[in-house]
């Protein structure tokens, strides 16, 4: 580690992917704050994010059998938060179940809307929060495309979960054909900015990004780790023109598509990549398992 002294404080300096926690885990994500006697120590470290969403899987039962057997696959996971979405009916068992634990619980969605009131088959992200979940998934590709989701709505649910106290997961990605178009970076653009537009740099300490391109999710088909690494740095730096370069810095990004327990290393081991949004691989909990275990070098 790098150490720099100037008049007032102490920085550390973290070379980008490669210093480790104790544990041989990369200074990636959380901010963490210290004091010196005289001066303050301010570290800024991405703590890698492992999340898995269960999309319409399972019923109550297996998704607290799922939940029960990944428990003490994951328990030492001191490098990750280690982050399950179930249905849901299924969100309050689970996390009641859970709790204790280090897995964290997340809702797939939620409403736009921030109160209780007549809007028949919503969720309001302050029930989430009653219901034990700490984060929610917005703007996933699947709600985008098969539910209209459009980047006002997503910027409201961000809204709406911030304000409910819970992390949001927001997804971004490009199709195949506007990747194809050489689209790909205009249309992340717009959805970080339109998703993200407004949010002061208290809410920023609650917004993870999913970077899933929708080419590749179910597919089997993956990002080779630099396609996903040059995409992650441009999403850093289109977070520093929208924000600053500090809440940048600090933004944990995952990647999302066909990720599973062979590619995770390769996918992990690039300077912005700071975690992965699973769906198929995270319905069985050896293989989430070995997802939060990933073999980090
Ligand atoms: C997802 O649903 O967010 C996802 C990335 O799915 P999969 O891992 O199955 O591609």
């Amino acid at each position: 580690m790098n150490f720099e002294l100037c008049a007032w404080c102490f920085v550390l300096r973290i070379p980008h992917g490669r210093a480790r926690n104790g544990d041989g885990s990369k200074y990636k994500g959380q901010k963490f704050k210290a004091q010196s006697t005289k001066h303050k120590v301010k570290l800024f470290m991405r703590k890698p994010v492992i999340a898995g969403n269960w999309k319409m899987y399972k019923t109550v039962g297996e998704s607290v059998d799922t939940a029960l057997a990944l428990k003490p696959l994951v328990a030492n996971a001191n490098h990750c938060e280690v982050i399950i979405a179930p249905v849901f009916t299924s969100l309050k068992t689970v996390a009641d179940r859970l709790e204790g634990s280090n897995v964290r619980v997340s809702g797939q969605n939620c409403s736009t809307e921030v109160e209780e009131g007549a809007h028949t088959g919503e969720v309001a992200a302050f029930m989430l929060r009653d219901a034990g979940a700490r984060h929610v998934i917005v703007g996933h590709s699947e709600r985008r495309h098969f539910y209209s989701e459009t980047d006002a709505m997503v910027k409201r649910k961000c809204q709406a979960a911030i304000s409910a106290g819970l992390t949001v997961i927001m997804c971004v990605g490009e199709t195949l054909d506007q990747r194809e178009q050489g689209n790909a970076e205009n249309v992340v653009r717009g959805q970080l900015n339109g998703g993200l537009s407004g949010l002061t740099a208290l809410d920023l300490d609650r917004i993870i990004v999913a970077y899933e391109p929708v080419w590749a999710i179910g597919t089997g088909r993956t990002a080779t780790p630099e396609q996903a690494q040059e995409m992650h740095a441009f999403i850093r730096r289109v977070f520093a023109e929208g924000h600053t370069a500090t809440a940048a810095e600090a933004l944990r990004i995952l990647y999302g598509g066909s990720v599973k327990p062979e590619n995770i290393a390769g996918l992990m081991v690039q300077g912005d990549i700071d975690g992965a949004l699973v769906g198929g691989a995270s319905l069985k909990a050896e293989s989430f398992a070995k997802l939060v275990n990933y073999e980090r070098r």
